[in-house]
């Protein structure tokens, strides 16, 4: 039995620290890592059982040309050929890269500075835009740059946490299990705000179940509450002209709490609990970005922990906890269409910057397309080579049909993955095989912005290779040799670290602990470290007045039932699987928690429509329609319905969330908005 690696889960957002020790041929044991901040050593499910993931079944091993087997040397020719031809003959904005918060920060900055400084084009985006990109939005507004104003240490010194559209105990169990303790220790009150009623909602102490979408509503109305009881000021803050006066009107409690469809005694409770403890983190994760009005929720939230001083001291803050283990380390480095490296936008000054550190031959001087517009780019023919690395776009996007449809007609397709065969990679022409959880070596970063080392524990498998190596060999053969000269992870470490700290006064630079381990050593042995323990502490902010925007934003109209579509439908994860389930579907013990995807319905609408409990139906939206089971739940409100967005084509005929969610978007963020698409239930 060999040493514990201490490296980090492959999953969600919270980064928990794991040692992994081999007990036998692709056998290992899996213990949570008492030493990692994050975790303390706690797991959830998932994580404990990642041990079940780890076989060979299902695994890419060798470059695929078609059905073919090829030479890393012909696969990687091919790529770069395809590639250089369609922007010779079509312009560097005819190819486009999406990429995936699965990716390690030092694959996501190798294929950034590819696209961006070499391509000379923005067309890179994540499915990162797909579960976080409204906070970005928010945090740039609010305070002129993307930073989480909370870290999980704001959770234990908390008195009150509020949880905005976050299921936590079983999206972000180990973020959970550390608020319960804080509330077995300290007493903390807890406030969840859902529509559904959930395991998280059950343990807290008032769950508000908000109509959905009118969450700007509710936070306006807290905010204006706060400003007449004389909690509210402007001090150190950038104001706009009519902000105080537009809050003055339609958001007294008992508007709000029609708008928002709650009980005004218990708005009234909320409301009191707020204004009676200073010390208060407002945690809010899906249910607040996946929607089209994403990036005004956040900034009403941002506006009122700014506005009552809940921010920058320890347990005061607003936190937006991401989903994926490395959403954040591809913000750092420009995984974003929407961004350029180092947390740079694309002003004159950051181009020329960053252009110049890379001695880039071919800049972007614009964002990109957005993972909703890139995909209807496809669609029309506009993207002539697509490469996607580590991300499954044909289950996971909204509207996932007219994505399939569009993957089938694009000229050239690139997958890069684990796995042999996805309901994406069935339209590449060209599959190469990516390294896995376990067998890759670099740095991901974490909800609170904490890097961690993720650590490889088990040989290569094949021909798999680490797709920060892909997209270098890749790179070469393009013609840009001297930019890539990577040989290993640390050497790409090294340079995105030299970046984050050139030409802004060192502002944006990485902390010691990470310059200090830019050596191959140091970097092997690196230590998690966070990237701002307390931002905002000394009320500065990175706005050109250096304090932070109160941004107004109002309540749009909420939209009336259609007539053919009188249900709405949201979306979201099961505790027990991730993603499209390419991993956790080998796990048999994670299975167990819910076996088959379902559609949860109010007991009272689907006596109505004579859905018994346990039968099949039929959910339909304007985009398609899927088989799911029936399952009645008391905890839903009337007229909604939630399914789960795991199931694709290869594990079962029907739950294909993917096919029903509409392709709307937040028009600031492009995010999504998967929680909210008309919809019908049909029995069969
Ligand atoms: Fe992994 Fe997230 Fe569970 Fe931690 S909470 S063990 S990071 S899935």
């Amino acid at each position: 039995m060999s040493d514990a690696v201490r490296t980090t889960c492959a999953y969600c957002g919270v980064g928990c620290g794991i040692r992994a020790t081999v007990t036998g041929e692709r056998a290992v044991r899996i213990e949570g890592d008492p030493d990692h901040p994050a975790n303390h050593g706690r797991l959830c499910s998932k994580g404990t059982h990642l041990g079940e993931t780890i076989g060979l079944e299902g695994r890419l091993l060798h470059p695929m040309i078609g059905d073919r087997r090829a030479s890393w040397d012909k696969a990687l020719d091919l790529v770069a050929r395809r590639f250089r031809e369609a922007i010779a003959e079509h312009g560097p904005d005819s190819v486009a890269f999406y990429v995936s918060g699965q990716l390690l920060t030092e694959d996501y900055y190798v294929a950034n500075k590819l696209m961006k400084g070499f391509i000379g084009s923005a067309n890179i985006d994540t499915n990162s835009r797909l579960c976080m990109s409204s906070a970005v939005a928010g945090h740039m507004r609010a305070f002129g740059e993307d930073v989480v104003s909370g870290s999980y240490a704001d959770l234990d010194a908390a008195d009150l946490i509020v949880l905005v559209g976050s299921n936590t105990a079983w999206c972000h169990p180990v973020v959970y299990q550390r608020i319960m303790a804080a509330r077995a220790e300290r007493g903390t009150k807890l406030v969840v705000i859902d529509p559904r009623r959930t395991e998280t909602a059950e343990e807290a102490d008032l769950h508000l179940a908000v109509r959905p979408g009118s969450d700007v509503a509710l936070f306006n109305g807290l905010l204006a509450h706060c400003r007449a009881e004389g909690l509210a000021d402007a001090a150190n803050l950038d104001v706009p002209a009519g902000f105080w006066e537009a809050l003055g009107e339609g958001h007294d409690l008992w508007s709000t709490a029609q708008t928002c469809d709650l009980v005004p005694a218990d708005l009234q409770r909320f409301y009191q609990l707020f204004a009676a403890h200073p010390r208060t983190v407002t945690l809010f994760s899906q249910g607040i970005n996946q929607s089209i009005r994403g990036t005004d929720q956040v900034n009403a939230i941002l506006n009122l922990h700014l506005a009552t001083g809940r921010i920058g001291t320890p347990g005061a803050a607003p936190f937006s906890i991401t989903g994926q283990p490395n959403a954040m380390g591809g913000r750092e480095v420009g995984g974003l269409a929407s961004t350029l490296a180092a947390h740079r936008g694309f002003g004159a000054q950051d181009i020329a910057d960053v252009g110049r550190f890379w001695a880039a031959e071919r800049m972007a001087t614009r964002p990109g397309l957005k993972a909703v517009d890139l995909f209807r780019a496809v669609g029309e023919g506009r993207i002539k080579a697509l490469w996607i690395m580590a991300t499954n776009p044909a289950v996971s996007m909204p509207d996932a049909g007219r994505v399939r449809e569009a993957l089938a007609a694009c000229p050239f397709v690139v997958v890069s993955d684990v796995i042999a065969q996805t309901d994406t990679s069935v339209h590449a022409h060209v599959r190469l095989p990516a390294a896995a959880w376990g067998e890759k070596d670099g740095t991901v970063t974490n909800s609170e912005r904490t890097i961690s080392r993720q650590r490889a524990f088990l040989p290569l498998p094949g021909e798999a290779k680490p797709d920060w190596w892909i997209v270098s060999q890749v790179a070469r053969r393009m013609g840009f040799r001297t930019a890539f000269p990577f040989d290993r992870p640390a050497e790409v470490w090294r340079e995105h670290a030299r970046l984050t700290a050139y030409r802004n006064g060192g502002a944006r630079m990485l902390d010691l602990q990470a310059k200090a381990a830019i050596g191959n050593q140091a970097y092997d042995e690196m230590a998690p470290f966070s990237w701002h323990p307390q931002p905002f502490a000394d009320g500065r902010y990175p706005t050109p007045s250096g304090r932070a925007r109160l941004v107004p934003v109002a309540q749009r109209p909420l939209d009336a039932p259609l007539r053919d579509w009188p249900m709405t439908l949201n979306t979201g994860r099961y505790r027990d699987q991730w993603h499209t389930m390419t991993r956790t579907g080998l796990s048999p013990r994670l299975a167990r928690h819910r076996e088959e995807p379902l559609v949860e319905i109010h007991p009272d609408d689907a006596a109505a429509l004579a859905l018994a409990d346990g039968a099949l139906a039929r959910v339909a939206t304007p985009q398609g329609n899927s088989l799911f089971r029936v399952a009645h739940h008391a905890g839903q409100r009337r007229g909604e319905l939630f399914t789960p967005i795991h199931w694709t084509d290869r594990q079962s005929r029907g739950g294909r969330t993917g096919l029903l969610a509409r392709d709307l978007a937040d028009p600031h963020s492009g995010q999504p908005g998967f929680k909210l698409s008309p919809a019908r239930i049909t029995p069969v």
